[in-house]
């Protein structure tokens, strides 16, 4: 077996038996990138060098029995919307395509500290805001399991990267599905914690009230270890909860004795694709077959989600982004052309003697603001600021962003009921599998819609996690999606690792891959 299929929990075990080395394994991970990633775009930045500087450091310092951190040696690839002062952070985005942080986030700081081997940056829809990896102004990235489809995004090149084995472990950032959704997609495993569980400090904020750091990886333990590296109290993020930790990952064994299990009656409803609903229900019976009860529940505002989240998520982009203007942050428009263009206009409005033309021609700073943020935004992202700019607005400010805000608590008031009743809700992740690439970009609201399902957590700050649980006819992955309690990552994690016991599905391989090792 090629070292790139071993989870990061056998990896571990194989670093600190020596018998492998972190060399070894960041270079076998840097052959599978040269291999694939051409194709599949997952990554916007490779630095093998470092990579491989600091396999051998970390080597050196195993040999001479110096004291590790918990992921000492594992390679693990960063969405690029985390600040990392050793190289770009770009969100995808023109507006930041040089940008060099000067500081680390604190998730990128805690994986350093644990000793991992950064490997690489991975693709994303432009500041986090899309389903499919297509808002990205740099490259598309391609779902490993049939290339002509999206992986699903925003954190596309994260799920690829792991589903395609090159990387064991990825960072993701979930604002409304952002992780669980291109989990699910390309049938990897992918966590959003609970609002407050991991800092954001050093994040790019797209929508601030929604916005979490979670794992990908292939193995509910491989999560649970990412997560408990990077969870935690940050005196810098005012948000981030002062609550301790649990050792997720050596707690995952014991089993859930009596859990009672929620469906959702609104789930399941016209638009769910026939073949995700069969997996759904398969899923919900390995549970019972496991001892668990299944209880239907309702979340009657369910249906209002993605309408609450398609206005707060905006607004609150809509005032982060305000900051990339060109002279606080952001790309800067070509100043010498912009001073032309203004000469030239106030020579035109001179000789035709147009002196209100000439009272209203923009200052020049005002019109550099608006070429640069005209050149580096793209067109989603645009979308979203005006769609944020209007429900922020005077006058409309209560009928739109307010009333988000009322229907988003009773949202969560039926979260509440719901686990009064039951442990755990089990659910799909999206509604159809991986479309193809080009099949919804004329068409936002339609890729909106994919959301019903995700939005909610964040909406409610509730831990969630998606895991494989099926494919189509065609090997297209589905996922299973599976929300608790706030602070009940523990609980969602036992849950989620007592179903991959009892099936393999996160054992399959994209074809694409599996023919380079096996030969089949
Ligand atoms: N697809 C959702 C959006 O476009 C979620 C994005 C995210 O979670 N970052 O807003």
């Amino acid at each position: 077996m090629s070292l790139v299929e071993y989870s990061a929990h056998e990896l571990k075990q194989l670093l600190v038996s020596g018998e492998i080395t972190s060399i070894e394994l960041t270079q076998a991970l840097l052959d599978q990138i040269g291999t694939y990633d051409d194709h599949l775009g997952a990554f916007l930045h490779i630095d093998a060098e470092r990579a491989l500087a600091r396999a051998a450091d970390i080597d050196h310092r195993r040999q001479a029995g110096k004291p590790l951190g918990p992921l000492a040696g594992l390679p693990v690839a960063v969405k690029d919307v985390l600040c990392d002062q050793d190289g770009p952070t770009t969100c995808a985005s023109r507006m930041l395509q040089s940008f060099r942080p000067p500081y680390d986030a604190t998730v990128v700081a805690r994986l350093k500290a644990a000793d991992a081997v950064l490997i690489g940056r991975t693709n994303m829809d432009e500041f986090a805001m899309g389903g499919s990896t297509e808002n990205s102004a740099f490259q598309v990235t391609r779902n490993p399991w049939d290339p002509g489809r999206i992986p699903g995004g925003s954190s596309g090149g994260a799920a690829t990267c792991v589903a395609a084995r090159m990387a064991p472990l990825s960072i993701g950032t979930d604002t409304g599905g952002s992780i669980r959704q291109p989990a699910g997609l390309c049938g990897v495993v992918g966590m959003k914690p609970t609002y407050g569980r991991v800092s954001r400090y050093g994040l790019i904020a797209f929508a601030s009230s929604l916005d979490q750091v979670g794992p990908l990886a292939r193995t509910t333990r491989d999560a649970a270890l990412l997560l408990e590296t990077i969870a935690g109290h940050d005196p810098h993020d005012a948000t981030s909860l002062e609550v301790p930790v649990p050792a997720y990952s050596h707690s995952l064994e014991q089993p859930l004795a009596g859990l009672r299990l929620g469906i959702v009656r609104e789930h399941f409803a016209a638009g769910l694709d026939p073949s995700i609903e069969e997996a759904i229900r398969q899923a919900v019976e390995v549970y019972q077959s496991l001892g668990a009860t299944i209880q239907e529940i309702s979340l009657p505002h369910s249906k209002y989600a993605v309408a609450t989240y398609y206005v707060i998520a905006p607004s609150e982009a809509s005032s982060n982004l305000a900051r990339y203007d060109g002279v606080h942050y952001g790309h800067r428009t070509d100043e010498s052309q912009l001073q032309a263009e203004l000469n030239a206009r106030r020579q035109q409005l001179q000789a035709a003697g147009d002196e209100r033309g000439l009272d209203q021609l923009d200052n020049g700073l005002v019109r550099m603001y608006r070429l640069s943020r005209a050149e580096g935004f793209g067109p989603e992202v645009k979308r979203r600021i005006m769609l944020g700019t209007y429900a922020l607005s005077a006058g409309y400010y209560d009928a739109y962003y307010l009333k988000a805000l009322k229907v988003r608590r009773l949202i969560r008031q039926d979260f509440d009921a719901a686990f009064g009743q039951v442990d755990l809700i089990a659910s799909p992740v999206t509604p159809s599998v991986a479309y193809r690439l080009g099949e919804m970009v004329d068409d936002p609201l339609a890729m909106y819609l994919v959301d019903l399902y995700t939005v909610s957590a964040n909406l409610a700050g509730l831990p969630s996690i998606s895991l494989p649980c099926g494919f189509t006819r065609e090997w297209l992955p589905i996922g299973l999606q599976l929300q608790a309690p706030p602070l009940e990552e523990l609980r969602l994690l036992r849950g989620a690792h007592m179903y991959e016991q009892a099936t393999d599905w996160h054992k399959r391989q994209p074809a694409l891959v599996r023919q380079r090792h096996t030969g089949v």
